[in-house]
C-alpha cells in the first residue's frame, strides 16, 4: 500500500440537487468519504445549486437521504454547519461575484455582451464550415461604444474567463495520465452568468479553495474541463488541490432497455426499495473502480476505512454487474445480519406487500416474535429483502384462506388416502406432544421420522413431510416444515393440517 498520508485529507461530495443521486455519482461520495476517514480528515457535503433550471424541489433532501442511508455522514455541510459555512452555493453568490469582478480587474476575465442569438449564430456558422462550435472571443476586443449600446439595450453581461492563448497547459491527476492541451483550443468559458450565478467552473474552484479541500474526487466526465480549471487556478494564484478522476462505469444500469426494475434501477433510493442493503450497495459500489487486492470481495465500513487508498483507484472503466450486487446482498443477508436486524429491516417490505399494516411495521409490539420467527425461516435463502414477503406471506394469512389444489397434498404418496393418513398421523402426533417438544425442531423431525418408518412404513421420509408442508403453506415449495410448524403455533398448525386432510376426503 502506498498511503503517503502526510496530513488528514479534506474531501467533499458536491452534488447538484437534480433528483435522486445516481449510483455512479454516489460512488464518488463513497471514495471521498473513505479517503477523508482513512486519513483522519473531514468529509464535506456541498450543494451545487447554481443551475436553477435543473433543480428539483426534493433534490437536497434526496441527497441527504441517500448519504444517510449509506451511513456517509458529513462533518461539515448543510444542517451541520462548519467553519466555512454556508455550504450551499446559492447562499455564496456574493463571494463568486466579487472574485469574478476581481478577475476582470486583474485582466484574467472579461465581460461578454453577446446575446444568446449571436452565440447561436456563431455556433451555426462554425458548424457550417465543419468547425467545432464555440465562442469566438469577440468581447475580448469589443469597443466601448459597442459595450454602451449593449448596456443601453438592457443586456446584462456575463463574465468569461480569458484563456491565455499562448503555450500549453498540463493537468496532473493522481489516477489518470497527465493531460496536456494547447491553450488556444480551450474555450473562454462563462464563469459568471447574467443572472449573477457562477458556473461550475468558477464556483467549485472558489469553494474548494476557501473550504481548504485537499483532494477533489469527481467523475471522469470532468476530465476534459480539467485544463481549464488549471488555468483558472493559475489566474487566481491559488494552489491546486490533488485531483482524482474516478473511472466511468461501463454497462451502467438503466441503459439496457430491459423491463425489470432491477435492471433499470439507477438511484440509491431505487436499490433500497428493491431490497438491497446499504452494506451490500456500499461494498458493491466501492469495487467499481477500486480494489484492495485481486481477490478480497467483502468489505465492511470498518474494513474500508482502514484499507481504502486512493492510489488503488483504477483509471480504466469499471464494469457494472448486477449479479455481483445480488451475490453481495445475499452474503450480507445470509451470513452477516443477525436475525433481529434482518427481521427489523424486513418490516417495511412486509407492510408494502400488505402482510402487516404500516402501523405494525412502525411498532410491531406483541406481533414482533411471530414476525421475527417468520422472517428467520427464509433468512438463509433470500437474495433481497423484497423477496421475503413473497416467500412467507402465507404464514400471515388465516389458514382457512389458503387456496391450493388438493392433489398438491399427495406429492409422491400413493394416492389421496395415503396422503390423508400422513396428515392424520401428523395431527395426532403434534396434538399430543408436550410444549417443549413442540418447540424443538429436531425433536419434531425425529417424531415424524419415527412415524414414517415404524408406523406407516413409508419408503422415505420425504413422503411423510410432503403433505403437511403443502397443508401449512398452500405451496409445493416452502420454508422448512418444522420451522413452519413452530412459527404457526399448535392451534393454527392443527387447523391447517385438518383442512388439508378434509380436502382429500
Ligand atoms: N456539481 C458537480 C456534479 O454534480 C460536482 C462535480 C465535482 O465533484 O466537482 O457533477
Amino acid at each position: 500500500m502506498t498511503d503517503n498520508i502526510t496530513k488528514p485529507a479534506r474531501t467533499r461530495y458536491a452534488p447538484s440537487p437534480t433528483g435522486n443521486p445516481h449510483i455512479g455519482n454516489i460512488r464518488t461520495a463513497i471514495f471521498a468519504y473513505l479517503w477523508a476517514k482513512h486519513t483522519g480528515g473531514q468529509f464535506l457535503l456541498r450543494i451545487e445549486d447554481t443551475d436553477k433550471k435543473r433543480q428539483t424541489e426534493t433534490g437536497v433532501q434526496d441527497i441527504k437521504n441517500s448519504l444517510g442511508w449509506l451511513s456517509l455522514d458529513w462533518d461539515e455541510g448543510p444542517d451541520k454547519g462548519g467553519p466555512f459555512a454556508p455550504y450551499v452555493q446559492s447562499e455564496r453568490l456574493d463571494l463568486y461575484q466579487s472574485i469574478a469582478k476581481k478577475m476582470v480587474e486583474d485582466g484574467t476575465a472579461y465581460y461578454c455582451y453577446c446575446t444568446p442569438e449571436r452565440l447561436d449564430a456563431v455556433n451555426k456558422a462554425k458548424q457550417a464550415i465543419k468547425q467545432a462550435p464555440g465562442y469566438d472571443r469577440r468581447c475580448r476586443t469589443i469597443s466601448e461604444t459597442e459595450k454602451e449600446a449593449a448596456l443601453a439595450s438592457g443586456l446584462t453581461p456575463t463574465i468569461r474567463f480569458k484563456v491565455p492563448l499562448e503555450g500549453k497547459t498540463t493537468f496532473t491527476d493522481l489516477v489518470v495520465k497527465p493531460l496536456t492541451v494547447e491553450n488556444s483550443t480551450i474555450q473562454d468559458a462563462v464563469i459568471l452568468k447574467s443572472d449573477g450565478f457562477p458556473t461550475y467552473h468558477l464556483a467549485h474552484i472558489v469553494d474548494d479553495h476557501f473550504m481548504e479541500i485537499s483532494h477533489v474526487i469527481r467523475g471522469q466526465e470532468w476530465l476534459p474541463s480539467a485544463p481549464l480549471h488549471v488555468m483558472i487556478y493559475q489566474a487566481l494564484g491559488w494552489e491546486m488541490p490533488a485531483f482524482i478522476h474516478a473511472p466511468v462505469i461501463l454497462n451502467p444500469p438503466g441503459q439496457k432497455g430491459k423491463l425489470s426494475k432491477r435492471d433499470n434501477a439507477v438511484s440509491v433510493s431505487q436499490y433500497s426499495e428493491l431490497g438491497y442493503l446499504p452494506e451490500a450497495l456500499m461494498n458493491f459500489l466501492v469495487l467499481l473502480g477500486w480494489s484492495y487486492d485481486d481477490h478480497t470481495e467483502f468489505f465492511s465500513m470498518e474494513d474500508l476505512i482502514k484499507d481504502f487508498d486512493i492510489a488503488r483507484i483504477q483509471p480504466t472503466p469499471a464494469k457494472f454487474n448486477i449479479d455481483k450486487l445480488d451475490f453481495l446482498n445475499a452474503h450480507y443477508i445470509n451470513h452477516v445480519l443477525t436475525v433481529d436486524d434482518f427481521a427489523r429491516r424486513c418490516l417495511p417490505f412486509l407492510a408494502e406487500y400488505g402482510v402487516i399494516s404500516p402501523e405494525e411495521a412502525a411498532n410491531p409490539g406483541a406481533r414482533w416474535e411471530f414476525i421475527r420467527a417468520a422472517c428467520a425461516l427464509v433468512k438463509d435463502k433470500v437474495k433481497t429483502l423484497a423477496e421475503v414477503p413473497v416467500e412467507i406471506d402465507f404464514l400471515f394469512k388465516p389458514g382457512a384462506a389458503l387456496e391450493y389444489p388438493a392433489t398438491d397434498l399427495i406429492g409422491k404418496n400413493e394416492g389421496p388416502a395415503a396422503a390423508a393418513q400422513v396428515l392424520e398421523e401428523t395431527i395426532n402426533y403434534l396434538r399430543d406432544i408436550p410444549d417443549e417438544t413442540y418447540n424443538d425442531r429436531d425433536a419434531i423431525l425425529a417424531g415424524l421420522t419415527e412415524i414414517s418408518e415404524n408406523k406407516l412404513h413409508l419408503k422415505n421420509r420425504g413422503l411423510m413431510l410432503w403433505p403437511p408442508r403443502v397443508a401449512l403453506s398452500g405451496r409445493t415449495k416452502s420454508p422448512d416444515l418444522m420451522g413452519m410448524i413452530i412459527t404457526l403455533g399448535r392451534a393454527e398448525t392443527l387447523a391447517r393440517l385438518e383442512k388439508g386432510k378434509q380436502s382429500l376426503a
